[in-house]
């Protein structure tokens, strides 16, 4: 059979998935780690004078949460969920992969695979949310919004300190709004780049901040993306199971370290 242009478009889509993904992997994340280690770091403590304890508690605390989002990142993406035994005790069955799936595993087009408790398909890591890494996604975005919250405040500093008086602010509404360009004719620098970094910074903290609310809240209501439509609000008495049935019995460690061994119950 001749590939129509709509099969071109699905595997450059596919490609370009996984492109996506070790770039987040391999560049992205480091490569911010590396530029807030190398940069910020040293300007914040020459500009605002941090002690020796400081500087040292800023190093342990920032990769922290470096371990934490590059850990949870690669074992949710090379943790595989999807469902390749039969299973005789099945509740439904999966036309495509021919086999009988338990309650709550779903196929999925992406992966060309039935995904156990399947959530959802990450486009990010080009891999399904199921069973045995959703602990580690969910990890990733809090951890992401903890790592964003805290680095936005010493960007900031950091680039507060290149400008003088209403600077800041200025360049803010320069990028904000593009027709001040007429009205502030400065040319466009590498301070109004830094500005765009906090933007950048603000933007990565709503992102994750609301992704992480809402999976945890239906990681703790015991439901999964399909099913928050028709959830009610978090059982009290329950969250501590469906918490540990997600991260795990020793889930107070899954949620400090990504590579803790916390098996399901
Ligand atoms: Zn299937
Ligand atoms: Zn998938």
């Amino acid at each position: 059979m001749v590939p129509t242009f709509l099969d071109y478009i699905k595997k450059f889509l596919k490609v370009y998935e996984k492109v996506i993904c070790f770039g987040l992997v391999l560049f992205i994340t480091p490569g911010f780690y590396i530029f807030e280690l190398t940069i910020v770091r040293p300007s914040v403590v020459k500009i605002y004078k941090l002690s020796f304890y400081e500087e040292v508690f800023h190093i342990i605390c920032s990769t922290f949460c470096f371990i934490n989002v590059v850990g949870n990142m690669i074992l949710s993406i090379f943790t595989d969920t999807s469902l390749k035994t039969w299973i005789p005790e099945g509740d439904t069955y999966c036309e495509l992969c021919q086999i009988k799936r338990p309650a709550k595993a779903w196929h999925c087009k992406a992966c060309n695979a039935c995904i156990l408790r399947r959530d959802h398909h990450c486009f990010f890591f080009s891999r399904c949310i199921g069973l045995y890494n959703q602990r580690y996604y969910v990890a990733y975005l809090g951890y992401i919004f903890i790592s964003m919250v805290y680095s936005t405040y010493y960007n900031y500093l950091y680039v507060a300190a290149k400008f003088q008086d209403h600077g800041f602010a200025l360049s803010a509404f320069r990028i904000i709004n593009p027709l001040l360009r007429f009205m502030i004719p400065e040319p466009m620098g590498m301070n109004d780049l830094c500005v765009l970094l906090i933007f950048l910074n603000v933007g990565l903290i709503i992102w994750s901040g609301s992704l992480f609310w809402f999976h945890m809240g239906n990681v703790l209501r015991g439901v999964t993306a399909h099913e928050y439509r028709n959830s009610g609000p978090i059982d009290k008495s329950m969250w501590k199971i469906n918490l540990s049935n997600v991260f795990g019995v020793k889930w107070y460690w899954a949620l400090i370290w990504p590579f803790a061994e916390s098996p399901l119950p």
